[in-house]
């Protein structure tokens, strides 16, 4: 089967929504969806692997790739640089597949401006005092820490407005078969169904 032209898709929430757990669902559902892996120059977290979670950078290389145009976008998030390499996303492109971008507001709008088609989500978490335990819950981090994210999440969420889709994870089961149909909707849009099957169409339509 031809293939009928990729979507880009950003997945933006703040941390302690569950887009990471929502994100993988996704991959192990949709396989033909491509994640792209970001450089950053924070240091990996437990279990995170080089090229497979991150592209962990020290903040000298970051800014010499910055500097050679290698990101479609980038933005400090928490004292850290992160950002999307062009090349990939092209190459990705120019192989029509489906890829994904879980990056931050300040990315999208980035992405949105280089590519208007782009399909854009924001998963909310089901309550701001549900995040706060959330984000309690999994780190030994202070209470000025915490308060300094939450600080952060508030000023995230202003800005989901701009997205296309927005999803609560209050239940998982649920917000992962909204996230995986929002993927499968966008990708039965007639305009790529058209150029997905043309020859299939071109057998049923009246003889000219
Ligand atoms: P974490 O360090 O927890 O993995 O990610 C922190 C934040 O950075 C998250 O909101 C995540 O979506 C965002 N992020 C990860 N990669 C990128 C990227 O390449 N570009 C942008 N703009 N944000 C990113």
């Amino acid at each position: 089967m031809a293939k009928a032209g990729g979507n880009i898709y950003i997945v933006t929430a703040p941390s302690g929504a569950g887009k990471t757990t929502l994100v993988a669902a996704l991959l192990a559902a949709e396989p033909g969806v491509k994640l792209s892996v970001s450089y950053t120059t924070r240091a990996p977290r437990e279990g995170e692997e080089g090229g497979v979670h991150y592209h962990f950078v020290d903040r000298e290389a970051f800014l010499a790739r910055l500097e050679g145009g290698e990101f479609l976008e980038y933005a400090e998030v928490y004292g850290q640089y992160y950002g999307t390499s062009s090349n990939w996303i092209r190459e990705r492109l120019a192989e029509w597949d489906d890829i994904l971008l879980e990056i931050d507001w300040q990315g999208a709008e980035q992405v949105r401006k280089a590519f208007p088609e782009a399909i854009s989500i924001f998963i909310l978490p089901p309550s701001i005092e549900e995040l706060e335990a959330r984000l309690r819950g999994r780190a030994t981090d202070s209470h000025e820490v915490i308060e300094r994210r939450l600080a952060v999440v508030r000023s995230e969420i202003d800005h989901v407005g701009s997205f296309e889709y927005v999803l609560v994870n209050d239940d998982i089961e649920v917000a992962k078969q909204d996230l995986i149909s929002i993927i499968r909707a966008e990708r039965l849009r007639a305009v790529k169904q058209l150029a997905r099957h043309s020859a299939l169409i071109a057998t049923m339509k009246s003889p000219a």
